[in-house]
């Protein structure tokens, strides 16, 4: 066997290990008990991914790549740190680098092969470069809305959709034209430049609150356009990862619209949010009952059963573990507590899971918003922790309610509500909460973590 011949089939026996490896980290990554090992999976995948490639005999000079792995390692161990909060717009930066690596790979291509590129490769190359452009510059708008460094509100004019779908039109005419005849290479750039304009105007009409849908969306649109640059390379494993990449980020963005009861349309074109400028603002203060730390720990005391419901506040307290500590010191007293999580609490898919699995909570304890909302009839606290949009009951009753239909967690159903969060101030949704105003809510105003501190040191004050 000559040396040629075995290096190509080490890359082979590579990319297929790798190709397992990130079917076995999607299924993994599916539950909180195997999610770690699910991550070192799609990890180890993509170092023999990176391996394999760099066996391939086509490299002629390392120089450059060697370049690109120093700047790759520079830019993405930052990006690894980031705060658990700013995990969305993380997520969007990556797709961003993923989309202009296929949109600058799409191009060289063109240019290498061009005027004489077969009809199928035209094509796959401009749905590469297309879904490229528009991700790289639709990644980025989410991204700095999300890190709000561009406004977060929905900005919205007469005809939008019609200006944005001919956007996209056009782009669709021009790759057709190139298709038929790629020698008109005065077009390619075209190709390129409408769909970055596209990708910026796609974001414009959407809101804050709907970015971690579109985050998601774009994923799958970054993996596509991968598969496609598969085809151009003629690399199965692109086209796998892609195709996983594409699939998947499309799932979960279904997944988040029902977990919101918003269609997909909605998502895209309804604007969402825009009322979130007026709603809560002008209304008149209407009396809430607060209570003390010292109140909280002595009703939870009394109680026999409660539920913990986290939200986004707690992520940005950062009060799990002090979560965790009242979970036991109620415990010690023989009361049951459980958790209820909203599929969309937080703001990413998951967030609380991975917070309260963070803080050692056992995940039987963690139950599903089907799973609780059953219980809540029986439970003599639902203790809100830095949720709001979540548990809004105006989401079931009131139907102008830009929230209407959403499932929500029913925790007004509980016997007494308590709700810890610095103000009166909205969640994400930026519309005001009706269960705030109940007979049986009592609010407990301050930051989270510090809040829950101050109930379990009278909670143990009470003990000796
Ligand atoms: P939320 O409705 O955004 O409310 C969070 C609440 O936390 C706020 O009202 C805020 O009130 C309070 N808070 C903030 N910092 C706090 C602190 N340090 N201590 C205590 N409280 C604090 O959160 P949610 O109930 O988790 O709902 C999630 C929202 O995000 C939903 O509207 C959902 O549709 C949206 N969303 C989520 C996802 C996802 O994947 N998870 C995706 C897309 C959209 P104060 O300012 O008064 O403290």
């Amino acid at each position: 066997m000559n040396p040629m011949a075995a290096s190509d089939i080490v890359i082979e026996i590579a990319y297929v290990i790798a190709t397992a490896l990130f079917i076995l980290s999607l299924k993994w990554l599916s539950s909180p008990t195997t999610a770690r090992r699910g991550v070192f999976a799609g990890e180890a995948g993509m170092v023999l991914a990176i391996a394999g490639t760099l066996l391939y005999h086509g490299i002629v000079d390392y120089k450059w790549i060697a370049i690109a792995l120093v700047l790759g390692t520079v830019i993405g161990i930052p990006l690894g740190r980031v705060q658990m909060t700013a995990v969305p717009q993380r997520t969007a930066l990556s797709h961003a680098f993923g989309a202009l690596c296929v949109t600058l790979v799409g191009t060289a291509e063109f240019y290498l092969r061009a005027p004489e590129v077969p009809k199928f490769m035209m094509a796959v190359l401009s749905l590469e470069i297309i879904l490229g452009s528009l991700t790289l510059t639709g990644s980025l708008m989410a991204a700095g809305k999300l890190q709000e460094v561009l406004p977060q509100r929905p900005i919205t004019y007469k005809g939008q959709n019609l200006v944005n779908l001919s956007l996209l039109g056009v782009a669709i005419v021009v790759a057709v034209l190139l298709v038929v005849d790629p020698s008109r290479m005065y077009l390619f750039p075209m190709m390129i430049i409408i769909p970055l304009i596209f990708g910026v105007m796609m974001i414009v009409p959407i809101g804050g609150a709907d970015m971690p849908t579109v985050i998601s969306l774009l994923n799958s649109y970054a993996g596509l356009s991968a598969a496609a640059m598969g085809f151009v390379l003629d690399s199965k494993l692109l086209i796998i990862a892609g195709a996983l990449d594409g699939a998947s980020g499309f799932i979960l963005s279904v997944n988040m619209s029902k977990a919101m009861n918003r269609s997909f349309s909605n998502v895209l074109f309804g604007a969402f949010g825009q009322v979130q400028a007026t709603a809560g603002t002008g209304q008149e203060a209407r009396p809430v009952r607060s209570a003390t730390p010292e109140e909280a720990a002595a009703i939870l005391a009394a109680a026999n059963r409660v539920v913990v419901v986290p939200g986004y506040g707690m992520a940005v307290a950062q009060a799990q573990h002090k979560v965790r500590e009242l979970c036991d010191a109620l415990n010690k007293r023989g009361i049951d507590v459980k958790f209820g999580i909203h599929p969309v609490a937080g703001r990413m898919p998951g967030h609380m899971n991975v917070l309260l699995a963070e803080a050692d909570i056992p995940y039987d304890k963690l139950l599903s918003m089907d799973e609780i909302n059953g219980d809540f009839a029986q439970t003599d606290v639902a203790l809100v922790i830095g949720a709001n949009d979540v548990t809004n009951p105006a989401a079931r009753t009131e139907a102008s309610s830009p929230i209407y239909g959403m499932p929500i967690l029913d925790v007004d159903k509980a016997r007494t509500v308590m709700v810890i969060k610095r103000s009166m101030a909205a969640g994400f949704a930026g519309i005001e909460n009706p269960l705030y105003y109940l007979d049986k809510t009592l609010m407990l105003f301050g930051d989270a973590k510090g809040f829950v501190g101050n109930i379990i040191r009278e909670l143990s004050g009470g003990h000796g």
